[in-house]
């Protein structure tokens, strides 16, 4: 259902309104963790200004130590609604469980499938049989080929609004917390008609190169970027140091504008 050749055409997913996959290229931006109503509000007005199209902010956190934050739940949920209301931003954020996947349909307009369940095949089965977009994030250490077949899993059971998400692989490179590959980005298109977008946050772990390897995606034909952006990066719950502060979200919004441009 992915491929290409039965489907010519680029798919476009709408979500109220913004289309991912047409022309412009959709910057999502906000924090890892929402970690309070002021903050996401906060976030979410100046990620706005800084030209951002949607809002992103986990509540259900998929931490590698079961000590870490855990993520705020229902009551992040909500506080991400409340900031849509304030801002007018589309809602992203991740589903571990099915048995959350009401309280998403219900109140967030993109749910995504994160990097640790891309193989989750009941969770993707279960988002399958909403008409919801969802964001398939690839695996840490997932081939291109099974990447494609867990679109596959979601498209099979009757959604077809798939949006690719690369964010790094997991390689023996220390410098990086993950490898950007962004070779998926024409061979995604090549295979497939579904948009990809990048997120050069996770891929990196580390602030300073989130803008090169934002402006590498766009050249390299991406259809949008999701960026980790934190007011206070120092304090934050979960990646701060892979977090943007807002003003040099604003200076990347507009670098990528210009190579979007030329492109
Ligand atoms: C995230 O978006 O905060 C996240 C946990 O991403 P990934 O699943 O790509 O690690
Ligand atoms: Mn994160």
């Amino acid at each position: 259902l992915a491929n290409r050749m039965f489907h010519p055409e680029d798919t476009i997913v709408n979500v109220n309104g913004i289309e991912i996959g047409g022309k412009k290229i959709v910057m999502i931006a906000g924090p890892c963790s929402v970690e309070g109503q002021d903050q996401i509000s906060r976030i979410a007005k100046e990620v706005k200004e800084a030209g951002a199209d949607m809002l992103r902010g986990g509540a259900y956190k998929p931490r590698t130590s079961p000590y870490a934050f855990q993520g705020m739940g229902t009551a992040g949920i909500l506080a991400m609604v409340n900031a849509r209301h304030e801002t007018g931003l589309p809602i992203v954020s991740e589903l571990m469980a099915i048995e959350h996947l009401e309280e998403f349909v219900e109140n967030v307009d993109i749910i995504q499938i994160g990097a640790r369940n891309m193989q989750n095949f009941d969770l993707l089965k279960a988002v399958g049989k909403t008409k919801k977009p969802v964001l398939l994030k690839r695996g840490l250490a997932n081939t291109i080929e099974e990447w494609i077949m867990a679109a596959e899993y979601i498209m099979s059971e009757g959604n077809p609004n798939v949006i690719f998400c690369e964010r790094g692989i997991r390689t023996f490179e220390k410098y990086t917390r993950n490898t950007l590959d962004l070779a998926v980005i024409p061979i995604i298109k090549e295979r497939t008609h579904l948009p990809i977008i990048i997120d050069p946050s996770h891929a990196a772990g580390d602030y300073k190169l989130i803008e090169a390897l934002s402006l590498a995606s766009i050249a390299a034909g991406a259809d949008g970027l999701i960026i980790e952006v934190h007011d206070d990066p120092c304090n934050a719950w979960s990646d701060g140091s892979q977090s943007l502060k807002p003003k040099r979200y604003a200076q990347l919004v507009e670098k990528g504008k210009q190579i979007a441009k030329v492109i």
